[in-house]
This record gives C-alpha cells, structure tokens and sequence, in this order.
C-alpha cells in the first residue's frame, strides 16, 4: 500500500450496525445464511496452521470459525473424527457471494418469482375467460372468434361493448 493512499472504510459486519429507526438496512447475508447455514471453513480439519487464523481460531477446548458470508463467529467442537489434516488453502477456497452482487441475485430471483405469479394468475384468468366465453356462446365460429380478438387488440375497445358483441352472436346463431 502506498504511504498516499487512505486507508480503507472499516466496514461493520452485518448485522452488527445500530439499526435506524425509520428505515433499517436489510443484509442479505444474513439472509443467505438464514436460509442456507453459515459458510464456514475447516470444520473437518485436524488441526489449524497460523494462516487459518482468519476464519479458524481454537479458544478454551472450542474451535471458532468465521462465517464467509456474514462475518459471524461460530463456537463449535473440533471434529472427532476430521477427514483432511488443515483446512483448505486459499486457492480451494470459492468465496460467497456478498454485498451487491448477493443483493442482486435476490432481487434477480424476486423478478423471475414475479413473472412466475404473473405467468400462472393471467393464465389462468384467460383459461377462465376462454372457458367462460366458450360456454355462454357454443356457436361462436372460429372466424368470428378471430374477428372478435383482433378487434380487441387492434382498438380500445371497452368489456361492455365486447359483452354487447358476444351477446349478439350468441343471440343471432
Ligand atoms: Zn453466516
């Protein structure tokens, strides 16, 4: 680093800030590790190295890793029964996503859930709707049908007068 360069803005763990009164900032990390437990590092490891002492530390008989995505520390007992000698180096390590481009990928999948509902409710009304049209009208043709729709899509024509038309084809055939 150079001696010009600010130092970096400490920034808080999440949730660990005052929350505001009136609008409080939500974390969705804490979400991610409500909802899938926390990312922690070297829970089946036999014994920790100096360089782990980032997410792993052991205190008083108990092992305390830090959580990737949250920053939360997590007392738990070393395993009994540890399946690798260290816990993995850097380069095996996938980091979480955090921040923005966790925040992004939930109001990404908050989208896809509102077109989902959208898809499945306009479906169903215009199943309803063909349902409903095809019942009061048994012998509405396939050419008036058309005409009828593209008529529909083509002026801003109102539901009263498309009743009114629909009851005139009804009562004509
Ligand atoms: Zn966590």
């Amino acid at each position: 680093m150079n001696a010009d360069t600010p130092p970096p803005e400490h920034l808080a763990a999440p949730g660990t800030e005052k929350p505001r009164r009136f609008r409080p900032k939500l974390r969705y990390e804490l979400i991610g590790c409500g909802l899938h437990g926390h990312e922690l590092l070297g829970t089946d490891a036999a014994a920790l190295r100096p360089e782990d002492e980032l997410f792993a530390r052991e205190s008083g008989g108990l092992r305390w890793y830090r959580c990737m995505r949250c920053d939360s520390w997590v007392a738990l007992t070393p395993p009994d029964h540890p399946t690798r000698k260290y816990p993995p180096s850097r380069e095996e390590i996938t980091l979480p996503l955090r921040g923005k481009p966790l925040r992004n990928r939930y109001v990404l999948r908050l989208i896809a859930v509102d077109r989902l509902v959208h898809f499945l409710a306009l479906g169903g009304l215009a199943t309803v709707v063909f349902c409903h049209v095809n019942g009061a009208s048994p012998e509405l043709t396939d050419d008036e049908a058309f005409t009828l729709v593209m008529d529909v899509a083509s002026t801003n024509i109102d539901l009263s007068t498309i009743a009114e038309r629909l009851r005139l084809t009804t009562t004509t055939n």
